[in-house]
């Protein structure tokens, strides 16, 4: 493998796959050798027309793309015979079901948040836990919400220590593309009974006492998070400031200079970033408070490009092509992560 590019396949191109296989791409160390669809949609031209290679990812269905002019490469085995990794893409859950396809193949695979831990032999977040997966065959890359909590307490957790989080997440309701489900005009507490998932699902990937809440909202742009943090030693709100700034993956935010919402947040990454993708946490700036010894502050996570940087990472780790500062800082460097700041 020295000097050799991975050979990476992404199995469905949906939201997170279309942006993994980006990002792959741009990577010195890695080939996209293809990604595979189930219908021949527009999203499979597109993929085309970037010059990727398209297979079917349902055996069955290679004649749907011939009668639909758009001819692919093989099925989802012959794409697997040529791999080194496959990015499980698929809808959560599924890709438990793909699992055998990947045993059968021999080709190690990275599984997304929708997957149940077990699916995998380990949980992912690069600045938390990255040597977890050096050598690994499987590995799950935590979900948004799971790696926007991560990150933040793990600078937190790093720099002043942590006794106890509460976390409150204001969940966007869907993806933008979604026309089949929604939630028009309600809020919703999801779950009603507490915890929330991702308080267990944090504690796969960092050791932290923590309980969460989480509702879903009608919008689709981001998820907002409210953390309550009791940290082992009491910190300064400059201190935690400069913290924050040390890490390329976490970006500030001000009122002042126009950050209201979320809805200018996305206007921001409209003016700089493809599908305005922001890869990074986004913390309010003027959030940042600490009150009778316990920290408080409130970030933004945009879900359909935050856990692309570490599904990277997360192959750099698995054929131990780097260490984690390595990695991060060449990935990061690939996506403009710390070009731009607002
Ligand atoms: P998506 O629905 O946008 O994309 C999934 C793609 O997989 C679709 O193109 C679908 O046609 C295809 N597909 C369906 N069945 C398949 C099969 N058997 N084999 C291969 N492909 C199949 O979903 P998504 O939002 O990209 O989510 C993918 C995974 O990433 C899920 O585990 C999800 O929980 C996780 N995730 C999603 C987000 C998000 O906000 N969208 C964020 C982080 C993690």
């Amino acid at each position: 493998m020295v000097n050799e590019k991975v050979k990476v396949a992404v199995n469905g191109y949906g939201t997170i796959g279309k942006r993994v296989a980006d990002a792959v791409s741009l990577q010195g160390d890695m080939k996209l050798i293809g990604v595979t669809k189930t219908k021949p949609d527009f999203e499979a031209r597109i993929a085309v027309k970037k010059g990727y290679k398209l297979y079917a990812a349902i055996p069955d269905r290679v004649e749907v793309f011939e009668r639909a002019g758009l001819s692919v490469e093989g099925t989802i085995d012959d794409l697997l015979e040529k791999a080194d990794i496959v990015i499980d893409c698929s809808p959560g859950k599924i890709g438990a079901e793909n699992k055998q396809k990947y045993e059968k193949a021999g080709v190690k695979a990275i599984f997304q948040g929708g997957e149940k831990a077990e699916v995998a032999e380990v949980s992912f977040n690069a600045l938390a836990c990255y040597d977890r997966a050096v050598g690994k065959n499987y590995v799950r890359v935590v979900s948004c919400n799971t790696t926007g909590l991560t990150r933040t307490l793990y600078i937190i957790k790093e720099n002043f220590g942590i006794k106890k989080v509460r976390a409150t997440m204001i969940r966007r309701v869907v993806d933008p593309k979604e026309d089949k489900k929604g939630l028009v005009n309600g809020i919703m507490p999801n779950p009603v009974s507490l915890p929330s998932h991702h308080g267990p699902d944090v504690q796969t990937v960092l050791d932290v006492d923590i309980t969460t809440v989480a509702f879903k909202v009608p919008t689709t742009l981001m998820h907002v998070h409210s953390l309550n943090i009791v940290p082992e030693k009491e910190p300064k709100v400059d201190e935690i400031v400069d913290a924050f700034e040390k890490e390329p993956r976490i970006l500030l935010f001000s009122e002042n200079e126009g950050f209201t919402s979320t809805t200018k947040i996305i206007e921001w990454s409209r003016e700089i970033r493809t599908r305005y993708d922001i890869f990074e946490n986004c913390i309010w700036k003027d959030s940042i408070s600490v009150v009778d010894g316990e920290i408080y502050l409130t970030q933004a996570i945009h879900q359909e490009a935050i856990v692309i940087p570490e599904n990277i990472d997360a192959i750099r780790a698995m054929f131990e092509l780097k260490d984690r500062d390595e990695s991060m800082k060449l990935t990061n460097k690939s996506l403009g992560i710390g070009e731009i700041v607002p």
